[in-house]
């Protein structure tokens, strides 16, 4: 499977930073053999971004609203991140599920959207520091899963994404074990609900993920790329994470 490394610019990033972007496009196209990218930047920066990038890199959104239109200030719809030229967008991200209410058949519903506008469905699920605690990683991670993922989720058009929510920003990545065990079960779950789709969707990691524990941890099985926040605002570390990918590859 084809790695993918998204980068979440989260609510960071103005015009100046469109250098950023291009310095990771003209980058990450000497690898684009072994590794798509894509970073979504606010939606204020996707237009220009999509320039910037000149096809070498994806651009997305970092989260969409269900309608496609309507009475909703604020809010950008799936179909609006497609006309400005993205290629998918991420829903479901904790700081939404926690920070907006979002619930798992919101999350569901803006997959959907997704899907209607023709973008790819970046899905995001993640137990919290006190269900790992208490034994329930798996279990709460399950439920999310069987909750966001609406049904007939296809490989090509969705893309789920592992993020423990105490790895989320604090430098504190997941081990390889618990990433291991996380991504067989999403695995297994995703192949027992869609077959030969769960069997080929991808699974990213995110929690902390730099230049320093990417190749140890996209070279787990089951590890298909990684959504990295923090380390994606600055293009040497995104490329570097770009190079931890190509060394496995090849
Ligand atoms: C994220 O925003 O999804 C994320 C994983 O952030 P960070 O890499 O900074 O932990």
């Amino acid at each position: 499977m084809r790695p993918l490394i998204v980068g979440n610019w989260k609510m960071h990033g103005l015009r100046s930073e469109l250098a950023d972007i291009a310095a990771v496009a003209a980058y990450a196209h000497a690898s684009a053999s072994f590794v798509d990218v894509l970073i979504c930047p606010p939606a204020t920066l996707i237009a220009a971004a999509v320039i910037t990038a000149n096809a070498r890199i994806a651009i997305g959104g970092q989260d969409c609203r269900s309608e496609s239109e309507g009475p909703f200030t604020g809010d950008v719809s799936a179909e609006m991140l497609k006309d400005a030229g993205a290629l998918a967008v991420i829903v479901g991200h904790s700081e939404r599920r926690q920070g907006h209410g979002e619930t798992n058949s919101t999350v569901a519903l803006k997959a959907k959207a997704a899907w209607r506008a023709g973008l790819i469905a970046i899905i995001c699920i993640g137990e919290n520091e006190a269900d790992r605690d208490a034994g329930r990683a798996i279990s709460v991670s399950a439920n999310q899963l069987a909750g966001s993922v609406p049904e007939g989720a296809r490989a090509d058009c969705t893309v789920i994404a592992y993020e423990p929510l105490w790895a989320i920003g604090t430098g504190h990545t997941a081990t390889v074990q618990e990433i291991a065990e996380m991504h067989l079960n999403i695995r297994r779950t995703l192949v027992c609900r869609l077959g030969q789709d769960g069997a080929t969707m991808r699974i990213l990691y995110g929690g902390s993920v730099d230049p320093t524990n990417a190749q140890n941890i996209l070279a787990i099985s089951d590890v298909d790329g990684a959504l990295v926040g923090g380390a994606s605002l600055r293009a040497s570390e995104l490329n570097a994470i770009v190079d931890a990918v190509t060394a496995i590859a090849t």
